[in-house]
């Protein structure tokens, strides 16, 4: 098995303060995060201008990298508050901002001149003609169209003057990355200014039009038709392929979910890229850290475009059963250290019962399983059966674990 020197940076999304220090202390190499205004996940948490500048601060003093997204499409009348927004910014040390519209790109290299910028999924780069284009502009890396083969991604690392970075878990739109009109025609949301209302996943009827009030169901499995739902994109078990195209930076999307999922994805591609790194991804590690990713609730994976090959083919055209699959619940994070019961103080974030098998993740470690046979109340000290969500409590016999730690719970 071959060593790779150089491998890529991985980089996750955090919707939140609390995430990106999860997701640093799981691995990741960056964190893109969004600010208030002009990026793809305005309906998430999002980080206030403070916020931003604990983002910058915390993640440098890790020695991490972390990327602003402005990478929504800009009305107009909008160019007005964008001005104000960049200003607004201009002070605090991103390593990269995202971009995907020329108007943006200009207006941040008026503002701020020596920006690097990163042009987003969002402006369908397929080709390394357009690569070397965004490059001639002052661009420093382009995260391609994710409807790339791994040939032709090679290709464009090869003949790219600038860093290239892909997608290689997430969610997947039905659209080309950056031009679905979906949402906006069917709920008045614009996914093109991060108010997707995921209309794709939504379920759907035969309708004839003689007859507006009978909604004839088109089954694919029990629970309905979902004929423009896709499927999750997972290139784990490829990824040794992804790292020989030559990309830079590769990437998770994810910027409305949790910690739990944020930190379990980082932990796993991390894994997966340091044994790539001493030419150790063997068939067994990758087994095994297939089986730790399963763990978070996701639809059926898809390596998306990157093989078309029989089996990869299939995966495309098939939508069948891609609703959620989950086989753990989130169930806590560590608060702190009970010295007198020995034993970690957790917050609950579902409920939790005596009897239940947990499965605790620590930064940098292998998860334990752990079967729960004593509850305390942190406050009253007394035991319980059941903890319900928010309750602190105490869990018995599982000894010192670190910080950051997060318990689920095996469905
Ligand atoms: S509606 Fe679906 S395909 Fe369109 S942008 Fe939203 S998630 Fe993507």
């Amino acid at each position: 098995m071959i060593e790779h020197k150089n491998i890529p940076e991985l980089c996750v999304p955090a919707g939140n303060l609390n995430i990106l220090k999860y997701a640093i202390a799981y691995g990741a190499d960056a964190v893109y995060i969004g600010g208030g205004r002009f990026n793809l996940r305005t309906m998430g948490d999002n980080f206030n201008d403070d916020e931003l500048s604990q983002a910058v601060e915390y993640a440098h003093s890790n020695r991490r990298k972390v990327y602003l997204a402005l990478n929504a499409v800009i009305d107009e009348s909008e160019l007005g508050e964008l001005e104000k927004y960049i200003n607004n910014i201009k002070n605090l040390d991103f390593d990269a901002l995202i971009i995907s519209d020329p108007g943006v790109f200009q207006k941040v290299k008026e503002i701020i001149p020596g920006a690097r910028i990163h042009i987003s999924t969002q402006a369908s780069t397929s080709n390394h003609q357009s690569v070397n284009f965004w490059g001639s502009l002052g661009a420093s890396r382009v995260n391609l169209a994710r409807e790339l083969s791994q040939g032709d991604i090679k290709d464009i690392c090869r003949l790219s003057n600038i860093e290239i970075e892909v997608f290689i878990h997430g969610a997947l739109c039905i659209s080309y990355s950056g031009r679905c009109m979906l949402s906006k025609y069917m709920s008045g949301r614009d996914a093109n200014k991060g108010l997707c209302s995921h209309t794709c996943r939504w379920k759907y009827y035969l309708l004839e039009e003689k007859r507006p009030n009978a909604y004839f169901p088109v089954y694919q499995d029990k629970r309905g038709t979902y004929i423009y739902n896709s499927r999750d994109l997972c290139l784990l078990a490829e990824l040794d392929k992804v790292v020989e195209t030559g990309a830079r930076s590769l990437k998770v999307e994810g910027r409305m979910k949790t910690e739990n999922y944020v930190s379990r994805v980082t932990w796993v591609y991390r894994q997966a890229l340091d044994l790539i790194k001493e030419g150790k991804f063997t068939e067994q590690k990758k087994s095994y850290l297939l089986k730790e990713l399963d763990k978070t609730t996701h639809r059926t994976y898809t390596a998306g475009f990157m093989f078309l090959d029989g089996k990869h083919n299939l995966e495309l055209t098939d939508n069948g059963n891609v609703g959620y699959l989950r086989k753990y619940r989130f169930a806590g994070n560590v608060e702190s250290f009970s010295e007198k019961y020995d034993a970690p103080v957790i917050k609950a974030r579902n409920q939790i019962k005596k009897g239940d098998v947990l499965d605790i993740m620590q930064p940098g470690k292998n998860p334990i399983k752990f079967t729960l046979s004593e509850i305390i109340d942190s406050n009253s000290e007394k035991q319980m059966e059941v903890a319900n969500t928010n309750a602190s409590i105490i869990i018995k016999g599982l000894g010192k674990i670190d910080s950051y730690s997060l318990i689920n719970v095996k469905l």
